[in-house]
């Protein structure tokens, strides 16, 4: 079996939306063998850093939280679509030309995971793609970017997401994975009622 850790390492260093500052990681030293008797580290981190889901609350006043996470639907058969010849947007043209259907998961591999700096340019889902997608009625879209739109007022792409309940997966890295077929492994820390939760994302091939 082969299995693809397809999660960001959250490392101080490492990439966040639009390089602010306030959304690198912080990792500090809670005691050390100088200060205290054991050895313990401190991670300060916004949700949306890394590889993580998102929910309804982080676009809508009042949105439902992780209070609706259901494990059933991050640990599924998933299909990743090679859209790597795209340079600035997924359209709802582009969706032609791959074979998606009812209820399919899709992860969507661009350049961006080929990218360890941050692009401000990144391929991101336009929303004529999220309605398309939300006409199909997938379940879910995972993408290798830290935002699943960008420069879209009104985040429309979320919006539609999130009124057709489908799963958003942001910062994936799916570099080393070919297209096909795989089965997610997406493992979420357990926090209350907060608008993302940070994910581990494992594929396997033994779908
Ligand atoms: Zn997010």
């Amino acid at each position: 079996m082969k299995i693809y850790d397809v999660s960001m390492t959250i490392e101080e260093t490492m990439m966040v939306y639009k390089n602010k500052p306030e959304k690198k990681p912080m990792i500090s030293f809670a005691s050390t063998f100088e200060t205290g008797t054991v050895y313990e580290s401190l991670l300060t981190m916004n949700l949306h850093t890394g590889t993580h889901m998102d929910f309804p609350k982080h676009i809508i006043k009042g949105g439902m939280t992780s209070r609706a996470l259901d494990l059933e639907r991050l640990i599924t058969k998933v299909i990743v679509l090679d859209m790597t010849d795209l340079d600035k947007a997924i359209t709802a043209k582009d969706l032609e030309d791959h074979d998606i259907n009812k209820d399919d998961f899709v992860l969507f591999k661009t350049k961006n995971s080929f990218s360890e700096v941050f692009d401000f340019d990144f391929v991101y889902v336009r929303q004529d793609a999220a309605q398309r997608l939300a006409e199909i009625g997938v379940k879910g879209i995972g993408v290798d970017a830290l935002g699943i739109e960008r420069d879209q007022e009104g985040y429309p792409t979320h919006k539609i997401c999130f009124e057709s309940d489908i799963i958003i997966i942001e910062g994936l890295r799916l570099k080393s994975v070919p297209e096909g077929t795989y089965q997610m492994f997406a493992l979420p820390l357990k926090i209350k009622e907060t608008e993302a939760l940070p994910l581990s994302v494992i594929l396997t091939d033994h779908a």
